[in-house]
């Protein structure tokens, strides 16, 4: 089965050795307070900077996944309100639970075709933390690096939290224009699900403290005092961490792994172009995702082409939220090879001969 979906998506056929790998080390069944966890998970946390280019003096935290990431990010670093910027489900999502734990939270959407509206927004003093979404997995766009620098340079003062799950391990991002970024390992990583990469600025450290907040399990501060002996506050997902270590080792750095997919999404939105009853969903090219690629046809093709293809043996991505049933996903991740991607493309052509 080929595998083009964007989240879970497809693992990295290496995964099947090191899960016996892992048996075999006996580290599924070791103590999280021993020397054997400890050091598994401060050379996973070496390899997240180097191969990925998160920055020496900034703080990685192992979560279960984004979703969690988005509640302790509110619990831990806002007490009045956050402020959110989306044009998709995912940026949504977090803004409505945002707004369930702090009813003042704030937010702000925008089209789909235009870039994140940086001059236009109104963010007063009193906002702690200015959220958005790098690669909006849902509809296949994705925030710039000048947009980000552009935000990062009018909210000086204030902490900003990115969500880059459906990019980071795969795009070279910026880590030090934003404070905080965080991602689920089930999409550029390829891996299994169950994990999530937490990453903070020594600036958001500072505030976690300040704020001193610690009525949660994961609270960040007591997750900042347990990592500095790179531990974490409850039994973590062992085998996920062991994996995402393996992984990590085997990968090239993450400057190769970006122009790669940069290369590929130009090819595949090129190659996309051609079928005049599809469509890009995405028209703006400078807001397109390079890691997920949305498509948009009327839902009785769509329908068609997904199970045409399963038929084939290659599973596409639903459409998600309100694209669910009018466009359909194609991953564009690490894990999945370039003969895979004409395997798909012979699909096409064949399906429109
Ligand atoms: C997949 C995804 C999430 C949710 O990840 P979980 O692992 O289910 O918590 C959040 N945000 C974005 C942008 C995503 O693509």
């Amino acid at each position: 089965m080929l595998n083009f979906y964007p989240g879970p998506s497809k693992v990295y056929p290496e995964i099947r050795t090191y899960l016996s790998d892992a048996y075999d080390e006996g580290i599924l069944g070791a103590p999280h307070r021993g020397e054997q966890f400890v050091q598994l998970s401060r050379a996973t946390v070496g390899l997240l900077k180097r191969k990925i280019n998160i920055p020496e003096d900034y703080y990685i935290f192992f979560t279960s996944g984004a979703t969690e990431c988005w509640e302790i990010l509110i619990q831990s670093l806002t007490k009045h309100k956050s402020y959110h910027i989306y044009n998709g489900s995912f940026g949504e999502k977090w803004f409505d639970y945002a707004k369930k734990l702090r009813p003042n939270a704030e937010g702000l959407a925008f089209d789909l075709n235009e870039p994140m509206p940086v001059e236009q927004l109104k963010i007063g003093s009193d906002t702690e933390l200015i959220c958005f979404t790098q690669n909006e997995t849902s509809n296949g766009t994705q925030v710039s690096a000048t947009s980000i620098l552009n935000l990062h340079n009018r909210y000086r003062d204030t902490l900003i939290a990115v969500d880059a799950t459906s990019s980071m391990a795969g795009l070279n991002l910026k880590f030090i224009k934003a404070d905080i970024w965080f991602a689920s390992v089930q999409k550029c990583f390829g891996l299994p699900a169950g994990l999530g990469i937490l990453v903070c600025s020594p600036r958001a450290i500072f505030r976690a403290k300040q704020m001193a907040e610690r009525g949660h399990y994961n609270s960040l501060v007591s997750m900042y005092e347990k990592m500095l002996n790179y531990q974490t506050t409850h039994t973590p997902n062992v085998l996920g961490i062991y994996l995402l270590r393996r992984v990590l080792e085997d990968r090239p750095f993450v400057k190769a792994l970006d122009q790669e997919l940069v290369d590929r999404s130009q090819n595949l939105y090129e190659f996309f172009s051609q079928f005049q009853d599809i469509q890009l969903l995405v028209e703006n090219e400078e807001v397109r995702s390079r890691t997920v690629i949305a498509l948009q046809a009327t839902e009785r093709l769509v329908d068609d082409i997904k199970k045409r293809a399963l038929h084939h043996n290659i599973r596409l991505g639903n459409g998600y939220g309100p694209w669910l049933r009018n466009t359909f996903r194609i991953a564009n991740f690490p894990a999945i090879l370039d003969e895979e991607f004409e395997e798909l493309k012979r699909f096409f052509l064949h399906y429109y001969a």
